[in-house]
């Protein structure tokens, strides 16, 4: 073993002995020579155990097999595998285990013969650092790879060199599609020069710096979403600070959410024609205040009957058509709005004033031609009212009340189009303190009902009573109830002042009862659009028992337009309040369309014949219709009563026609509860 063992001198003795990597020195068999004190303490061996020994038994099975080929081959073919260059190897310690290693090997002839040193370094730990780190960086990939947000980096001409999975899924790319292009290709072409000058900016950015900016951005498919992006550049110290980071949070929803809110805010859903802030704000925006415009102000009255009759589905279809066809006919710079209901207000620029009259008539001409929905044809009719900016005025809000009332006008005058003056003006300032005068009416309790005697005409017994309401305002003073009732169902308070008459009348009744009275049954009448409330029997009911009357103490006017409209509801109400014994009547009967045959099928007990037709029952005309509704309603069994009963010959005429019953000033004035007491003492 001895002879072995080389001979160092005390320079290579103290190098070996200091060296941080094991030193092994072998001759041309593959004999170890020499085992450095680093070498015992990298493979577990000590010199003893291993000089003498193959180097083979330093090496795992399937290198340690080939070692000795390996020397051979070198040595008749004179091509190294290891030495001179060097390379990354697996050990073998004495424990068996293995670990890697580099080992370089240097070649001497000595007089001790032909000896290869290898230096082994050993790797292990520098392995599982990489090993950490690789995991480390594939740990941090997935958290890239798989964020809502777009990860992506561009090089420094702004194209993509990484994009995340959230990119290509969300825009529909494949990633081979998409590293290497431009990011300008895939923004809105609106929104490209704001993204790209705000690059610019970034990039003559010497710090780490990052800018934001949203923008919209094209998919795959030609679906646009809304990217907000925050592009970061390294600081110039770093190696990537050529590199713009960037991180895209997909905003598409909450814009187009917004963007509804918007339109929600500004339009009217059904039509798409602005509602009245979105008209106020494009009219702000839009309007040259020296030019001529024109405000139309038009309402489809029979919209609302249509609606009764035929369900607001019918209705609705028939408010797009209008507004289809308000389109066609109007210039494109028209505003169109739907402030509400059945209502459009038009804003038009003009040349000249006399233009707004030939627009009126023409879009009067398309709005009542006839509607076929419901597999029916139906023709309403329409009017507009028409006020001038600046003439009238310079608010866009007055001039739609100017406007609006100019078409109460023209309704109120049956004519389809009026422009506003200063009369009407008057009217509109009336009518609105009217709408002001009921609200603090019913707060303040200013209301009061008088009763109206019907009686029997056969006999001239007491049938019954109408409760009409009165209304002394201490601004306003008397105010007709046909003029007031009316603005209250335009402003929606026609629901309201029926409970109050209902709730008055019925406490009245109560009061009666007490005081030992029987009272013959009081009628109510009803607006149109309480009646089709599927509240309204419960209601009733509700406060009639909470008096602990009974239902037939009341009986309830309806229109004709009510009792026409098929719907559901207003089919329902009628019976209900027919299976509780109390009497309906069709008031103001003549008035309107409706035809006897099909009222025939209501639970309806009464026909009232409007004042209109009795006042001048002599004319052939009204003699002839008055004749044939008391026929009619006396073959499919109802009642007839004649309203405004004011002459003896009236109610003669009447009497032999077979008319039941009658009302009117000759028998009796609508008085108060006071005077009615006064006739039963
Ligand atoms: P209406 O329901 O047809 O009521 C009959 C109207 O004719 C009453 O007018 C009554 O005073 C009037 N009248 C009765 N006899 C004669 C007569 O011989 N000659 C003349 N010239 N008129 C007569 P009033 O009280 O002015 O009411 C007008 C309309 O206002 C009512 O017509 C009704 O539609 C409405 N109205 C009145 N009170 C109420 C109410 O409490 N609720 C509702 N919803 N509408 C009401
Ligand atoms: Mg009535
Ligand atoms: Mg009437």
């Amino acid at each position: 073993m001895t002879t072995l063992q080389l001979r160092f001198d005390a320079i290579q003795q103290a190098i070996t002995d200091a060296a941080v990597d094991a030193i092994v020195i072998i001759d041309d068999r593959g004999i170890v020579r020499f085992f450095s004190p680093s070498a015992e303490r990298l493979f577990g061996f000590n010199r003893a155990e291993v000089i003498g020994n193959n180097i083979n038994m330093l090496m795992p099975a399937k290198d340690a097999k080939l070692h000795d080929g390996y020397i051979q081959s070198y040595k008749s073919s004179g091509r190294a595998k290891v030495i001179g260059i060097g390379r990354d190897v697996q050990g073998r310690r004495k424990d068996g285990s293995t670990f890697s290693m580099h080992l370089s090997v240097g070649e001497a002839q000595t007089e001790q013969g032909r000896l290869f040193v290898g230096i082994c370094h050993d790797l292990s730990e520098y392995k599982a650092l990489m090993e950490q780190l690789s995991s480390a960086e594939r740990r941090y990939k997935d958290i890239v790879q798989y964020q809502r947000e777009f990860i992506c980096r561009l090089t420094s001409s702004f194209r993509l060199s990484f994009v995340n999975n959230a990119f290509c899924q969300q825009l529909g790319y494949q990633e081979s599609e998409v590293i290497g292009v431009s990011l300008a290709e895939f923004i809105h072409e609106d929104d490209r020069s704001k993204v790209d000058r705000l690059l610019q900016t970034l990039r003559h950015e010497r710090g780490e710096a990052s800018l934001s900016v949203a923008s919209a951005v094209l998919d795959n498919m030609g679906g646009t979403h809304f990217i907000e992006w925050t592009f970061r550049t390294v600081p110039a110290s770093s190696e990537f600070h050529h590199e713009i980071q960037v991180i895209g949070n997909n905003i598409t929803e909450q814009v187009k959410a917004k963007q509804h809110a918007r339109f929600l805010a500004e339009y009217d859903s059904l039509t798409g024609f602005f509602n009245k802030d979105g008209l106020m704000q494009a009219f702000a925006k839009s309007h040259v205040p020296q030019r001529l415009y024109a405000v139309f102000f038009s309402d489809c009255y029979r919209f609302r009957l249509i609606n009764e009759k035929y369900g607001q589905d019918v209705g609705d279809l028939m408010l797009m058509e209008a507004a289809q066809r308000i389109k066609s006919v109007m210039p494109a710079d028209c505003l169109a709005c739907r402030p509400g209901a059945d209502d459009f207000v038009l804003v038009l620029p003009l040349r000249e004033q006399a233009d707004a009259l030939l627009l009126a008539e023409q879009l009067l001409q398309s709005f009542v031609q006839p509607y076929y929905l419901a597999g029916e044809k139906l023709v309403p009719s329409a009017a507009i009212g028409i006020s001038f900016y600046p003439d009238g005025a310079t608010e866009l809000p007055l001039l739609i009340r100017q406007a609006e009332s100019a078409m109460f006008e023209a309704k109120a005058s049956n004519q389809a189009i009026r422009v506003f003056h200063q009369d009407i003006h008057q009217q509109l300032t009336q009518r609105l303190e009217i709408e002001q005068g009921i609200r603090r009416a019913l707060d303040q309790n200013l209301f009061e009902v008088v009763l109206q005697a019907k009686y029997n005409l056969e006999d001239m017994h007491l049938n019954g009573y109408e409760a009409l309401i009165r209304w002394h305002d201490p601004e306003l003073g008397t105010v007709p109830p046909d003029v007031f009732v009316a603005i209250a169902e335009r402003v929606n308070l026609g629901e309201e002042l029926d409970l109050w008459v209902l709730s008055n009348v019925l406490q009245q009744i109560a009061t009666w009862r007490q005081a030992g009275y029987q009272v013959k049954p009081i009628a109510v009448n009803i607006t149109a659009a309480h009646f089709s409330q599927p509240e309204l029997f419960n209601r009733v009911a509700e406060m009639v028992s909470h008096l602990d009357l009974s239902m037939d103490c009341i009986e309830l006017e309806i229109t004709e337009g009510v009792a026409m409209g098929n719907s559901q509801v207003i089919l329902d109400n009628l019976q209900a309040f027919k299976n509780k014994g109390v009497n309906i009547a069709i008031d103001d009967f003549g008035t309107g369309y409706s035809s006897l045959a099909y009222l025939k099928d209501l639970p309806v007990q009464l026909l009232k014949i409007d004042r209109a037709f009795i006042q001048d029952i002599e004319h052939p005309k009204n003699f002839g219709l008055v004749n044939a509704m008391i026929a009619m309603a006396d073959a499919v069994g109802m009642q007839v009563l004649a309203e405004g009963i004011e002459t003896e010959r009236q109610r003669d005429i009447l009497l032999k026609m077979g008319c039941d019953l009658g009302q009117g000033y000759l028998f009796a004035r609508p008085v108060s509860y006071a005077e009615i007491e006064k006739g039963w003492i």
